[in-house]
């Protein structure tokens, strides 16, 4: 039968990709030039894009004067060129961002099931093709005490085989949850490896075990076993449903620290930890790899907001923010802790919320840029 056939193959895949997994390549090591691409994406995305990019030429300008980094740019990662191919990634826009150290990205447009012309989101193309297994996003609320930081599995979960569900009949669906050990394996020590380097003292693994017990009852079992290389670090489980209630915990939720979590809760959880930083537009993330790094905003390209001509009125710091993170991640700690700095202090001066009545896009960035 076709649909026996379809999950034997997708078993055979996964079963091979594990055997990838366990021979992990060497970390990189960044060269004398480092190249950061940068691909602006549809909606609001060539809108914050050109932010950032003013941002960064500002603030890296010797840098980039003497070479020692390339901004480069990636045309082509657009939903007309995207939908035009018939590819989630064109093969020569994939291949461009591989000629890349990292590549700072503006927000993607997916259509949704159901669209005439469909493909899959270019961002789980992009993590799976360059194996950006973790998915990093701090949020921070200093008035609160809140420092959080979020590892979110990337590579499996509800999206690894998101586009390859079976349909046996108009009545009869299915979609497919994947957990690996490795690739588990993986983000819990990124996860614990962040704690102890940055002195937290807990790590919350988020699950929904009692009830997907071979998936999520895996993530759990290996995440407890690499919390034994970190005895120090205190370790505790939440599902899902109680830990987006806990987050609005005012009394409760500044004891968290670190959260791994398997890719769907990550990708929730993150949009309701941003909008507790102060809305999607101020939250900025990292999608890493052994060799190749992705950094953006945690939100999508806002088609409302150009529906209704609010466009100018998309907050940058979201991708702003993920050049920071970025700028960290190649070695330029001082440059990314003034932009942090300076970032802060832009975002309790003036609201950019998408909304009329607050500010534009411009006005943050002329502040900024002003203030670099
Ligand atoms: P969205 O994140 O694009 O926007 C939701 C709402 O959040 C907007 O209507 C707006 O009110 C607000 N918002 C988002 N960014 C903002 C900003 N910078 N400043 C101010 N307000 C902002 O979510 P959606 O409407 O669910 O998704 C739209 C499209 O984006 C979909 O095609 C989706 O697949 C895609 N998407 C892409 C990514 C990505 O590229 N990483 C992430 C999420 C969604």
């Amino acid at each position: 039968m076709e649909a026996e056939q379809h999950f034997l193959q997708l078993v055979k895949e996964q079963l091979e990709r594990v055997e990838r997994l366990k021979n992990k390549p060497a970390a990189v090591n960044f060269k004398d030039q480092i190249v950061i691409g940068y691909c602006s994406g549809d909606g609001i995305g060539p809108i914050i894009t050109d932010a950032t990019i003013r941002v960064l030429q500002k603030l890296l300008a010797d840098e980039l004067e003497s070479k020692k980094i390339v901004l480069k740019e990636i045309q082509g990662l657009t939903i007309e060129n995207r939908l035009a191919k018939n590819m989630a990634v064109p093969d020569d826009v994939l291949a461009e961002i591989k000629t890349c150290d990292v590549l700072l990205k503006g927000p993607t447009t997916t259509p949704s099931g159901g669209s005439a012309k469909n493909i899959e989101s270019a961002n789980v193309t992009l993590r799976r093709e360059l194996d950006l297994y973790a998915n990093v996003r701090p949020v921070i609320l200093r008035d609160e005490g809140i420092d959080w930081m979020f590892f979110r599995e990337n590579t499996e979960g509800a999206y690894v085989l998101g586009s390859r569900g079976i349909e046996i009949s108009d009545d009869l669906v299915f979609d497919f949850r994947v957990i690996t050990a490795p690739g588990t394996e993986r983000i819990a020590r990124a996860a614990f490896k962040y704690a102890r380097d940055n002195g937290k003292k807990r790590v919350t693994v988020v699950t929904k075990s009692n009830i997907l017990k071979k998936t999520d009852g895996k993530f759990w079992s290996v995440c407890m076993e690499v919390a034994k290389e970190y005895p120090e670090i205190q370790v505790d489980e939440y599902f899902i449903d109680i830990m987006t209630a806990k987050l609005l915990d005012t009394a409760e939720r500044a004891s968290f620290e670190v959260f791994v979590l398997p890719n769907l809760y990550g990708d929730i959880i993150t949009d309701e930890a941003a909008q507790i930083q102060g809305g999607v537009g101020t939250a900025g993330s990292a999608n890493i790899g052994d060799r190749y790094a992705m950094f953006e905003a945690v939100h999508g390209s806002a088609p409302r907001l150009i529906e209704l001509g609010l466009a100018e009125y998309a907050n940058p710091s979201s991708l702003i923010k993920a050049a920071e993170i970025m700028l960290r991640h190649i070695g330029f700690i001082d440059k990314a802790n003034k932009l942090a700095t300076i970032l802060g202090e832009a975002n309790q001066k003036i609201k950019v919320t998408g909304n009329v009545a607050d500010s534009k896009c411009l006005d943050i960035t002329e502040y900024i840029l002003a203030n670099l």
